[in-house]
């Protein structure tokens, strides 16, 4: 390849976007404080324009906490609909640049342009040409970040924000890095940034220079994730979004939670449906998304393709674990799903050779699941959990 990268992933992300629509629609807006958002009592802040930002609020905050430190602000309801097709547009903007597409939610995207050099020139020039052809599309500005991972790529675009570009060669992946603060790594929350601070770790430099044995000691499997991470390495690839035949489960929830934590028994609930109802159809999936609606009401996803179609429970939950890492869970939620995709058929008991490799252990999880399926059918949905929903410890007799 010319530019000699391994993969060209872009990072596509509106400036503001709730509140940069609404400036459009409205001149009048422009160059004002706005927050976008739930004016009732419960209500959260969903967007503040870069005018109210001086003041200290931002997503997720109490809208009468926001309204108390920025008074003068403009308080308007938020317009999903008219948001929703101002994305479309967006998205098929960033179609016509490659077909590998990834949307995380309303307002940004992965773009994979590895072998696009041809057509769109070197890194730099895709994310100025990808920024024009936004801009023009819409009138709206999008920070762009270019690196060869996801990973760095979203890390990048927040860096340039608003209206920017940063591009993170491979070369200097490290460099751009390790200075930034360990809560930018994916995965850490306020309690693991809390445990390895304790250790005298701040940076994600002091993150990469810890041996992998101690992280995996102070955090568990957490450990393998931050230490590629801060390395730079994260090979997922881009899952472009297709309208193609899913199933999924998701759960509202009552009141609003926060944290890995909280959030897993729902997670690990959705992920038992969905595997069910797939062994009911004789269906296994290759595609695994978690989403959750965060209690500003945006709705983000995160999927991912398995190295084999599968039906298990087992799989299914492990990776939407995984996956619920990447989301920003500092956030309060609201609703918690996962879905299977990219599905075919395959007739109960051939699970084995759909995974080759794993094959004794899909086996026995195949038998597991489809008693507990049996006794929920004759018992109903609540009547038996896994160990594993109530607390942290493998199931028994694994
Ligand atoms: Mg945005």
């Amino acid at each position: 390849m010319a530019s000699g990268w391994p993969r060209i992933i872009l990072h596509a992300d509106m400036d503001a976007f709730f509140a940069a629509v609404e400036q459009l629609d409205r001149p009048e807006l422009r160059g004002k404080a706005l927050l976008i958002g739930g004016t009732g009592p419960r209500g959260v802040v969903s967007t503040a324009s870069y005018e109210a930002r001086p003041y200290g609020v931002g997503s997720a905050m109490p809208m009468a906490a926001a309204r108390r430190r920025c008074p003068h602000a403009i308080v308007l309801p938020p317009r999903f609909e008219r948001y929703r097709a101002v994305s479309h547009v967006v998205m098929r903007t960033l179609g016509a640049f490659s077909p590998l597409v990834e949307p995380l939610s309303v307002d940004e995207a992965f773009v994979d342009m590895t072998g696009c050099e041809a057509l769109s020139g070197e890194p730099r020039a895709m994310g100025e040409s990808i920024r024009g052809a936004v801009f023009e599309a819409t009138g709206l500005t999008v920070s762009v970040g270019v690196s060869t991972t996801k990973y760095v790529a979203k890390v990048a675009s927040d860096r340039g924000k608003p209206d920017g570009l940063t591009v993170v060669p491979p070369d200097e992946v490290t460099r751009f890095l390790h200075p930034l603060p360990i809560d930018r790594l994916w995965g850490v929350g306020p309690r693991t940034r809390e445990r390895l601070e304790a250790r005298g770790i701040a940076t994600i430099g002091e993150v990469a220079a810890t041996p992998l044995d101690a992280l995996e000691r102070w955090l568990g499997t957490l450990g393998a994730h931050v230490h590629a991470l801060a390395q730079g390495r994260d090979a997922r690839a881009v899952v472009p979004e297709r309208e193609a035949k899913s199933i999924g489960s998701e759960n509202t929830l009552d009141t609003d939670i926060v944290g890995e934590a909280a959030i897993r028994p729902w997670l690990h609930r959705a992920a038992d449906t969905v595997a069910g109802r797939m062994r009911d159809e004789g269906l296994a999936a290759r595609g695994v998304r978690v989403k959750l609606r965060t209690s500003d009401f945006r709705l983000h996803t995160r999927q991912t393709m398995l190295a084999a179609a599968t039906r298990a429970t087992r799989p299914i939950v492990e990776t939407a674990e995984a996956l619920l890492r990447e989301f920003d869970l500092g956030v309060p939620v609201r609703l918690v799903g996962v879905a299977a995709f990219e599905l075919r058929e395959g007739r109960a008991g051939e699970a084995e050779q759909l995974d080759l490799f794993d094959a004794p252990r899909e086996e026995h999880d195949e038998q597991l699941d489809r008693t507990l399926d049996a006794v929920r059918k004759r018992f109903g949905e609540r009547a038996l959990t896994r160990a594993r929903n109530l607390d942290r410890g493998p199931p028994p007799g694994t």
